[in-house]
């Protein structure tokens, strides 16, 4: 007897010593008496057999004893590659513990220590002297059929910029979650590094560096390495769905709006983010009774994820019923050069939608200077939802806030900036300024706050709410685009999932333990959106509902046949 799995050259027959060293087969002391003995195992275990549940327990016990996170995620990385069901398994049971491990906060450590840390590269590098052969490539790097793909140009690798081949720990740590969080098997999927070269002086002058040793490729060069290998994907997978990570903003925007209806594809950093910022807002408004329509918004960062989340939200206004003309009051923009107006120098071209027209800017008394700052803006403008995506700390400060408090009675307070310590303000300043009347989410996860003797409970905008149920939703109706559409509907759906429990102890997302129901629910209602849109495969939803099923592998050892 043997295990079979399906590699790239068929099925391979795995036994003895080879077996423990296939990490999508191994079991390691989980392999019973009768298995040891079918698989030319006798012999390589100690006598106990320990069921996967005393796996997890020791494997948390080995984590825990570790001194820091960086070894935690050296320490799992370890897992991943020897027993990938185990992996998986601690992963899902302990989600609120070793998600910031297995991806941000700790993932960026990695990124930046990966040529002195990462023992055995994982996943795709394709370079600038691989542009003749990429489909070669692509089938050489795939276990089975590749139905999602993560892709990093490693440009803007969280807040920590052009981390060269290190950026590699995103993709991989992004896949992680899409398996732990929708169940899409490891095997179906690839994650990508399109090493192009670095600008980060330390990485060139590494003698360990194990990236690409060039500055990056600009201009006309890098155009042509981007739709090279984006024409490999659409010959060796032409299903597979791409989500772009981590390139920087003005390439973000530019190429998801170039491929996204050439290839299924969708950008977490500017889409996903929007789909859960917003799905938490509209999540805390239906406790409320209100509407997004009747909102006032200020972004604080027009990058990526401000722009993104803008653009979203300004779309709910208008399927709300909003007149187009009506959204430069309802929503404002600040970059590092203050609020975003027509006519102000150094706008960008992303940013422009969002520029105030002038005649408003003199009804809000705003028309007197170059620059006009977030203490100006909260004066004159009052928001009711403030969203820091700046990346720099202590930008929402004590004035901005209690200016804000004064104009609304209950605040939603988001600093969204990453990793912690670039937080805009801390969820205890915060309602400390405004008497303990706003609800606050952060992007990094935070303590809850005592206000008046109770728990006020911190919601995380984890993007990982969203990504994995936006794929898995893709993947099961085999869409040729992901439309704004299928992404509102992922906000919406999860602005449904709240619980009334978690809105009423203030945070405006679930905990990270529902993700798995979470995700169903997220899939199905992108598949249906997919469908209705004509862009998906026309099928009733029982078959969707059964296809998301079946595509949710539970990592777990089913008995040998
Ligand atoms: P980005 O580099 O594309 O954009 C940053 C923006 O902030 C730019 O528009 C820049 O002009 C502006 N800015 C810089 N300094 C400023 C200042 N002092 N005042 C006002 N604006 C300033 O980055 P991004 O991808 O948009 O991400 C921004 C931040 O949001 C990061 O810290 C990231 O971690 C965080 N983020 C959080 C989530 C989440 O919580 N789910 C998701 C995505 C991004």
């Amino acid at each position: 007897m043997a295990i079979e799995d399906q590699g790239a050259g068929g099925n391979i027959a795995h036994t003895g010593r080879d077996l423990l060293e296939t990490p999508g087969l191994n079991r390691d002391a989980a392999f019973t008496a009768s298995e040891r003995e079918q698989l030319r195992l006798t012999g390589l275990l100690p006598w106990r057999v320990v069921p996967i549940e005393e796996q997890v327990e020791l494997e948390l016990e080995h984590l825990r004893r570790k001194g820091d996170d960086l070894e935690r995620y050296i320490g799992l990385a370890a897992l991943q590659e020897r027993n990938q069901t185990l992996f998986y398994r601690v992963l899902i049971d302990h989600l609120e513990e070793l998600a910031p491990i297995v991806y941000t906060p700790t993932v960026g450590q990695a990124c930046r220590e990966f040529s002195h840390v990462v023992r055995r590269p994982h996943g795709l590098w394709v370079t600038p002297d691989d542009m003749g052969h990429i489909p070669e490539l692509l089938r050489n790097a795939a276990e089975g059929e590749v139905k999602l793909m993560v892709v990093t140009d490693n440009e803007r690798i969280l807040g920590l910029g052009d981390q060269g081949a290190g950026g590699m720990g995103i993709p991989v740590g992004k896949l992680a979650l899409y398996t732990a969080g929708a169940g899409i098997h490891p095997s179906h999927t690839l994650p990508v590094s399109l090493d192009c070269g670095t600008d980060n002086p330390e990485l060139l002058a590494d003698s360990h560096y194990l990236g690409y040793p060039r500055p990056r490729l600009r201009g006309p060069e890098y155009e042509a390495f981007i739709e090279a290998f984006v024409e490999g994907v659409l010959e060796v997978f032409p299903r597979a769905l791409f989500q772009w990570e981590d390139f920087k903003q003005h390439n973000a925007i530019r190429l998801l709006d170039r491929y996204r209806r050439r290839i299924a594809s969708f950008n977490d950093d500017v889409q996903g983010t929007a789909a859960v910022v917003l799905g938490g807002i509209l999540a805390e408004l239906r406790h409320r009774g209100e509407r997004l329509s009747d909102q006032r918004l200020v972004f604080l960062g027009a990058g990526a994820a401000g722009t993104g989340i803008a653009r979203m939200a300004e779309e709910f206004m208008e399927r709300e019923g909003t007149d187009p003309r009506e959204l430069r009051r309802r929503v404002m923009v600040l970059d590092s050069r203050g609020l975003v107006f027509q006519g102000r120098e150094a706008l960008k071209e992303d940013t422009l939608p969002f520029a105030v027209p002038t005649p408003l800017l003199a009804e809000l008394k705003m028309d007197s200077g170059p620059r006009h700052d977030l203490e100006e803006v909260v004066e004159k403008v009052s928001p009711t939802i403030l969203v820091g995506v700046s990346g720099v700390a202590g930008s929402f400060t004590e004035r901005a806030v209690r200016a804000m408090a004064r104009g609304c009675p209950s605040p939603i307070v988001m600093p969204l900036s990453n990793p912690t310590l670039n937080s805009e303000a801390t969820p205890e300043q915060i309602m400390l300024w405004t008497d303990g009347r706003a609800v606050v989410a952060t992007g990094s996860p935070f303590p809850p706050v005592r206000v008046e003797g109770r728990d006020r409970v911190v919601g995380q905008a984890n993007n990982v709410f969203v990504f994995p149920g936006i794929g898995l939703g893709a993947i099961v109706s085999r869409a040729r685009e992901v439309t704004d559409g299928m992404l509102l509907a992922a906000a919406e759906t999860l602005s449904r999932l709240v619980s009334q429990e978690r809105l009423e102890a203030g945070a405006m997302y679930p905990n990270l333990q529902e993700l798995r129901p979470i995700s169903r629910e997220i899939a199905l209602a992108v598949a249906r959106q997919a469908r209705s849109e004509g862009v998906g495969q026309l099928c009733s939803d029982e078959a969707l509902e059964s296809a998301v099923d079946q595509e949710m592998w539970e990592p777990e050892y089913l008995p040998l046949a």
